[in-house]
């Protein structure tokens, strides 16, 4: 592979074809994800923030997310309203743990921000929702995890994506983060062009 890989027609991730008018880019959320993570921990390592215990924590859960299928993101946006409804109930305060929730990030605690607990799956129904603090958020992200097995798909997944996070140079486009922000808009209008040439044809 050649540095800055990147085809057109093809996944900027993993290189298959399956990609889509939608999505002309990547082949699905699980390889759009495993390239934001990779951009954001060669951020991280690139100006020490991958030393914070607080940033590897979500370097380490997003992977585990990534290694997962992917975080559903669409389906998870809890909507302005419902949320305050949450946190409304909760009384301000964590719901597992009890802790005063820090809603503008005031109190410099990370473990206290306010996030939302979907509580079975993603329905975003009050009565599937809790207000967690980060701490317990992640605790419970955590306790979900199953260890990888050695050789399967995931860990085989785990170890390329560290590869590309530690590589000197970035070995795909979609792993440079200032070049991908400044071409992802181009890229996609030509990924959608080509695919349009290719059904008229
Ligand atoms: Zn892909
Ligand atoms: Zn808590």
């Amino acid at each position: 592979m050649e540095a800055r890989h990147y085809r057109i027609g093809t996944c900027a991730n993993c290189d298959g074809p399956e990609i889509t008018l939608q999505t002309p880019l990547f082949c699905s959320q699980q390889c759009r994800q495993a390239a934001e993570l990779v951009r954001y921990v060669r951020g991280c390592r690139r100006d020490g923030r991958d030393q914070l215990a607080d940033v590897q924590e979500a370097m380490w859960m997003r992977l585990a997310m990534v290694l997962g299928g992917g975080y559903p993101e669409r389906q998870r946006v809890v909507g302005a309203e419902t949320r305050a409804e949450v946190f409304r109930r909760a009384g301000g305060r964590c719901e597992q743990c009890g802790r005063v929730l820090d809603f503008d990030q005031s109190s410099g605690d990370p473990d206290s921000i306010a996030t939302i607990q979907h509580v079975h799956g993603d329905a975003n129904e009050l009565d599937n929702l809790k207000a967690f603090c980060r701490r317990c958020n992640i605790d419970d992200a955590q306790s979900r995890f199953v260890p990888l097995q050695r050789g399967s798909a995931a860990a085989k997944m785990a170890a390329e994506l560290k590869r590309r996070w530690s590589a000197a140079e970035p070995l795909r486009l979609c792993d440079h983060d200032l070049e991908w922000r400044a071409s992802w808009q181009r890229l996609t209008k030509t990924a959608r062009e080509w695919l349009r040439t290719k059904v008229d044809a």
